[in-house]
């Protein structure tokens, strides 16, 4: 089944909310960077937030990068999104693995302390930047804390990666539900006691929720309206051009001691791990364009 997201409002928009399934771009993300089952989750919960932030934005040209800086053995994790439902990401050390910590995957353990960067690139002269630091690493709770510290906009954020016995996702996906400043206390009253009792998202997922069933419940009694749905996708827009100017800008020394090397070179994206393969007389044609 395809994934995607869906938008909605309740309580006659003094809420809004997003619901998505991300079973099969976080197994993507994890056969292309080959991330053990910590790093899939921990990846795959940052790609889960990411993309539903994304899809908050209002331009198609507008650019959504979440950015962990850590101390745990995982060194870090990028996600970037645009509003159009593409994300891409990557961890800085995919193979972290850690004993299991209450039957769970230890994804705060292999976080650490931190913090998390949050940088809208909205085409404006300065992109918008918050920063705050590390909850628990668990990444509902920090982009949660995020929301209310940075943004100012009071939010409940779920997050929920399976993984099978053989490594691969089993599931993946989660909510965001934010509420407006306008807000009537029985409603906030109601969305409480709500988010309370509801299943984890992992059980939700593992149960055959759809993002629709995950809202329905997270949103019982508030008249739910889906405003639409937006088909999400693991996607990178690197191309050989794209990989060629990052060359041409570390400099003519070094693509000249590449050259002397003699042997050609594979330059990996970072975000996808696909490699770009550069012979000698390639690399001769770069430093003729470099400075
Ligand atoms: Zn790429």
């Amino acid at each position: 089944m395809e994934d995607y997201i869906v938008r909605a409002t309740a309580a006659n928009t003094q809420i809004r909310a997003f619901a998505a399934s991300t079973t099969e771009l976080v197994e993507q993300a994890r056969q292309r960077h080959n991330t053990s089952p910590v790093a899939s989750a921990a990846l795959g919960r940052l790609l889960t937030g990411g993309v539903m932030m994304g899809s908050m934005m209002k331009n198609p040209t507008d650019i959504l990068t979440l950015q962990v800086k850590c101390g745990g053995p995982i060194g870090g994790l990028t996600v970037t999104a645009d509003s159009q439902g593409n994300v891409k990401g990557y961890v800085n050390n995919p193979d972290v693995i850690l004993p299991a910590k209450n039957g769970k995957l230890d994804v705060g353990g292999a976080l650490g302390p931190g913090f998390l960067n949050v940088i809208k690139d909205m085409g404006l002269k300065e992109p918008y930047s918050g920063q705050t630091v590390l909850q628990t690493g668990e990444i509902a709770e920090d982009l949660t804390y995020y929301f209310a510290t940075s943004e100012q906009v009071p939010s409940s954020v779920g997050l929920g990666v399976l993984m099978e016995k053989d490594n691969t996702v089993r599931c993946a996906g989660g909510f965001i539900v934010q509420v407006m400043p306008f807000i009537e206390d029985e409603v906030l009253d109601r969305l409480e006691k709500n988010i309370q009792n509801i299943q984890s998202v992992t059980a939700m997922l593992d149960n055959g929720h759809t993002p629709e069933d995950m809202l329905a419940q997270v949103l019982e009694g508030l008249d739910l309206e889906i405003v639409d749905t937006l088909p999400v996708q693991f996607s990178c827009n690197c191309s050989k051009d794209r990989i060629e100017k990052a060359i041409i800008s570390i400099g003519k020394k070094d693509i000249q001691s590449m050259i002397e090397d003699g042997e050609d070179i594979e330059v990996k994206c970072h975000f996808c791990n696909t490699a770009y393969n550069y012979t000698v007389e390639e690399l001769k044609e770069l430093l003729e364009k470099s400075r």
